[in-house]
């Protein structure tokens, strides 16, 4: 893992917390977009050298839903950046490491994403973020 692409941020309504982020922490609004695979609705926020991305759940019963429901809003995952994310889940799972996939997602703009369990990474829930070949 050589760099932390973006910080992801559990919100009841982006609409809600943008203000917050844009006009209080002066951050500048790089995108929103729904990503339906993960039944989110996501916003990113530049912060420099890393992205915040405020993730709002789209229906009551997904995994950010429940996030909230159970922990409330706040800090949800840690993204790397990685190139090759097939060939680097493999190598985590060499490593003993649990995966809540088998394959990569669909992730926000047109990533492919995959995340580590948290069993494995000492309570963090750690995302595998890769862009290759979507000119980043
Ligand atoms: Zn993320």
């Amino acid at each position: 893992m050589k760099k932390v692409d973006h910080i992801g941020v559990a919100v009841k309504s982006i609409d809600n917390s943008l203000d917050y982020y844009i006009h209080t922490l002066g951050l500048s609004l790089l995108a929103i977009e729904e990503v339906a695979s993960q039944g989110v609705r996501v916003a990113f926020l530049d912060a420099g050298n890393i992205k915040i991305e405020l993730l709002e759940p789209l229906a009551t019963d997904g995994p950010i839903a429940k996030f909230i429901e159970k922990r409330g809003e706040g800090v949800h995952h840690i993204a790397f950046g990685v190139t090759d994310i097939r060939t680097r889940m493999v190598e985590l799972k060499e490593k003993g490491v649990q995966l809540l996939q088998e394959e990569p997602k669909p992730g926000a703009g047109g990533a492919e994403v995959a995340f580590l369990h948290p069993k494995s990474s000492f309570g963090v829930l750690y995302e595998l973020c890769d862009k290759s070949g979507k000119g980043e």
